[in-house]
């Protein structure tokens, strides 16, 4: 099972809001466990590389005269017994009460580690201080945070994952999740064969989440890829399944299930119609993507051949224009191992987390360079800060006075700054720009 972060707290300070956030809207968990009362919700969440389970433990309160009390309090320790990890969530815009002072009395008595999430800090200029105050609660460093808008929940949850309990590598979590994805006939199942010649170790056939979907193991070393779908890929040719087993519906279902896509481009053909909805697919779906371009062999070339070939890519391609590229033969092995370079590459780069420092340095060069644009009547754009806010992919909140004044010229070089500073290849990057309330 993976570890539990318990969440605690008095009612209404925002905890299942922060739940919500922490968990990134994924749906519950029941387990079904014999001999333990269980009505609390586990919800998935993650965070880096790590992979955790949020339990919200419903308002705690010490108030007597409270007709489920006994209940709620059993509820609370049973939680707590289990947790790796406490997240005491209070009001900073309520600042301490003596509800919260109970809690806290009461938390210093168990053995878990507590961290002090101060919730509704949205403002950046006081969230500081609105934290500070609960410093007297004495359990450590108060973290502002805001579960409506996101702000300081990167930086909790990289306290939160370093006290969960260390994972083995070897195991399901840390697995790549490759789907595999092209036109009929672009040399998919060639490619898929080449991985395991490649990789020369185990394969193991998996069955995946639908009853057809077949996956597949390899590994390189100590890490294992699940290739995503094999079925699909490998029994095309069986007149069993109609035209639509194979078609982009099943490529879509495919591309939602993984980690990191391979778009496979014939090279004969160049970039289809069809190659460019898969794109737009994955970059929907924020997905991390390499664009394989395969027959490489196939191809007459001259000097001249793969910057033009690349250049005609990318303007079809411009979804993923963020995607390595790649020129391959399936048939002769040309570079196939290159391709798991680059897909450990954009993995890395997809769960990739940027500290707000960081984010920050990048954003006070680019405005430097490049104020934001002012109105004719004179209201000019200011982002006063951005945080990281998820990862998978890579996602940067920037906290501005009004939205509306940035065009999509600026936006374009904002994100274009943070590709050129800090990366970030074969990965989207997601920037939610976000105004005052
Ligand atoms: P719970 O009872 O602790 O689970 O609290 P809820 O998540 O239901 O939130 C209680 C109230 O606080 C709701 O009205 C939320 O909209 C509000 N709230 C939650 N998070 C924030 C926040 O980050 N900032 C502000 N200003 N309000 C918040
Ligand atoms: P899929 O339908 O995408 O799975 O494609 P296949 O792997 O079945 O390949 C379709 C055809 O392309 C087969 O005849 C392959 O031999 C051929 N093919 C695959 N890869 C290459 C390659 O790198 N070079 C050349 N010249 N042909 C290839």
């Amino acid at each position: 099972m993976l570890p539990v972060v318990a969440i605690i707290g008095r009612p209404n300070v925002g905890k299942s809001t922060l739940v919500n956030r922490l968990a990134g809207g994924r749906d519950a968990i029941v387990h079904d466990q014999p001999g333990v009362t269980r009505d609390r919700t586990y919800r998935p969440g993650f965070w880096q590389d790590r992979e955790f389970q949020v339990v919200d433990t419903g308002g705690l309160v010490f108030d007597d005269d409270t007709e489920f009390l006994p209940y709620i309090r059993e509820q609370a320790l049973a939680a707590l017994t289990e947790a790796s990890v406490a997240i005491f969530v209070v009001d900073g815009q309520a600042g301490p009460t003596d509800a919260d002072q109970e809690i806290a009395s009461w938390l210093r008595q168990q053995s878990v580690p507590v961290m002090i999430a101060v919730n509704k800090c949205e403002s950046p200029e006081l969230g500081g201080a609105l934290a500070a105050q609960f410093w007297e609660l004495g359990l450590g460093e108060p973290y502002p945070v805001s579960g409506i808008h996101g702000n300081g929940t990167g930086d909790l949850l990289d306290v939160v994952i370093a006290h969960l309990p260390e994972t083995t590598p070897a195991d399901a979590r840390d697995e790549i999740r490759v789907a595999i994805v092209g036109r009929p006939n672009v040399g998919k199942s060639s490619l898929l064969n080449a991985f395991v010649g490649e990789s020369r170790a185990i394969v193991s056939p998996i069955s995946g989440t639908t009853r057809d979907a077949i996956d597949m193991q390899v590994r390189r070393g100590e890490q294992i890829y699940r290739l995503v779908d094999t079925a699909g890929i490998r029994k095309k040719k069986s007149v069993d399944y109609g035209p639509e087993f194979f078609g982009i519906n099943r490529a879509f279902k495919a591309i939602r299930r993984a980690d990191v896509v391979l778009l496979v481009i014939d090279a004969v053909d160049g970039a289809t119609e069809q190659d460019q909805k898969l794109a737009g697919r994955i970059a929907d779906e924020g997905r991390a993507c390499v664009l394989v371009v395969n027959k490489w062999d196939a191809v007459e070339k001259d000097s001249h051949t793969v910057y033009t070939y690349d250049r005609q890519l990318l303007g079809r391609l411009y979804f993923v224009e963020w995607a390595e590229r790649v020129y391959v033969s399936a048939l002769t092995g040309q570079r196939v191992p290159k391709i798991l370079d680059l897909i450990d590459q954009a993995v890395m780069q997809h769960r990739r987390r940027v500290s707000t420092s960081v984010v920050n340095e990048v954003l006070a060069e680019a405005t430097g360079w490049h104020t934001p644009p002012t109105t004719r009547q004179g209201r000019q754009g200011r982002i006063y800060y951005g945080t990281q806010v998820s990862s998978r992919p890579p996602t940067i909140a920037l906290f501005v006075n009004d939205p509306k004044l940035f065009g999509d010229n600026y936006r374009r070089y904002i994100e274009r700054q943070f590709r050129q500073n800090l990366g970030f290849e074969g990965t989207p990057l997601r920037l939610l720009w976000r105004g005052k309330k």
